[in-house]
């Protein structure tokens, strides 16, 4: 068998060099197609933190165990030293490129990034679903997702250079063709989208919001609400949620976001949290401030959810992908695990995805991120420009999907 050693400086991107960590056994009939040998595997989801190996036949996960022999796989990935983690999930991106303005494509992003598993947070709307499955979800590696947005138009009309938003003519918010849209698509729509900023939905948020209630009731699946720089309260907003509805870009800064003006969690959020609603990062261009989540995490109040928000206009930064966001939060002073929870577990547990994702457990889909764990000076930068110096970033390696290393030719 050839293996080649791994030093410690040598980073292996995920579109070439992790061929450096494969090696290919000859065993006449091995029982596991890869196994992904001797990283730290952390799955929140089985409460697994320890160094093991991860076997995978078929597509799925056969085994999570210690000291599996090399021999009884056709392929070995050398993880030592490496972090495993199931394929993360970001409940937050933006991949309608080429229709929405500020979409982008969805694998090199994704699933080259370590996220096997995304939700398209609204760039779709009942008018512009039907190409979003057709060129989108129906093409890419990634297991793409969406929340259809109340807006037959989707995000189709905003861009940087007409900064006007798919809400502020009501008469586009159409429940009655958004739940026919969900009811034909069921097994890619996971809830509805809402984006409520004044420049998007104009003075009448709270109407169209009650209209993106009226269909999320009809087809029972949650709401996704993006919050700050409403022209109503975030009590009046979060006062029209429900249990599982989900609060994106809850640590925003400014205007409009869930810290009162001596920076104390407003009681009105404390009580949605308690009531069921989840709060998602959603980081965004202008919807992450290091200050606000601080604050937040001061007052211990944790988000459920860490997703990126990556779109065309902050995937050059300050977002650059979902590995860079939970790196912010280690930062923040969350533990490896508890970031990693909150992309696979969490994620996996706020909407009712058709199959089970963000866990390595036995007969899952065999969805595996590798990361380097990097120590050092890493500058943060949240969405007003501040900085922040961490000492680890997540770096991803290599990702394997349904059981295929993502760009490998070789399975
Ligand atoms: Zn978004």
């Amino acid at each position: 068998m050839r293996r080649t050693a791994l030093g410690p400086s040598l980073f292996c991107s995920v579109f070439g060099e992790w061929q450096e960590l494969l090696a290919a056994q000859s065993s006449p009939a091995p029982l596991y197609d890869l196994l992904v040998r001797g990283g730290r595997v952390v799955d929140p989801a089985q409460k697994l933190s320890e160094e093991c190996d991860v076997a995978i036949a078929g597509g799925k996960i056969a085994r999570v165990a210690k000291d599996l022999p090399e021999a009884s796989a056709r392929q070995v990935l050398d993880a030592r030293g490496k972090i495993v983690t199931p394929g993360l999930v970001d409940i937050h991106v933006h991949v309608y490129d080429g229709v929405a303005p500020l979409g982008i494509p969805a694998d090199p992003n994704c699933v080259a990034k370590g996220v096997t598993s995304v939700v398209d947070a609204g760039s779709a709307g009942a008018h512009t679903f039907p190409g979003f499955r057709k060129y989108v979800v129906n093409v890419v590696d990634t297991r793409v997702y969406a929340l259809l947005n109340i807006s037959v138009v989707g995000q189709s009309t905003l861009s940087l250079d007409n900064p006007w938003g798919e809400l502020l003519d009501l008469r586009y918010a159409n429940p009655q063709l958004a739940v026919r849209t969900i009811e034909k698509n069921r097994d890619v729509i996971l809830g509805i989208k809402i984006r409520l900023t004044r420049n998007l939905a104009g003075e009448h948020d709270l109407e169209a919001l009650r209209l993106a209630r009226e269909a999320a009731d009809a087809v029972q699946l949650p709401i996704m609400v993006h919050i700050g720089g409403t022209y109503s309260p975030l009590k009046d907003i979060l006062a029209l949620l429900k249990p599982g509805d989900v609060v994106t870009h809850c640590f925003r800064g400014e205007e409009g976001g869930i810290l009162d003006r001596h920076d104390r969690i407003l009681p009105e959020v404390r009580k949605a949290v308690e009531g069921g609603v989840h709060l998602d990062v959603g980081h965004g261009v202008g919807s992450f401030s290091f200050h606000t989540a601080e604050a937040a995490l001061r007052q211990e109040l944790l988000p459920g959810t860490i997703s990126s928000d990556v779109h065309q206009w902050n995937v050059d930064g300050p977002v650059f992908d979902l590995a860079t966001t939970l790196s912010k939060f280690l930062h923040l002073g969350l533990t490896l695990d508890q970031v990693i929870e909150r992309a696979t577990a969490n994620p996996a547990g706020t909407f009712k995805f058709p199959r089970g994702l963000g866990t390595l457990r036995e007969g899952a889909d065999a969805d595996v991120a590798v990361f380097d764990l990097a120590e050092g000076k890493f500058e943060f930068v949240d969405s007003l420009k501040q900085k922040r110096l961490g000492r680890f970033k997540l770096i991803p390696v290599a990702t394997v999907i349904g059981g295929r290393i993502y760009g490998s030719a070789t399975s």
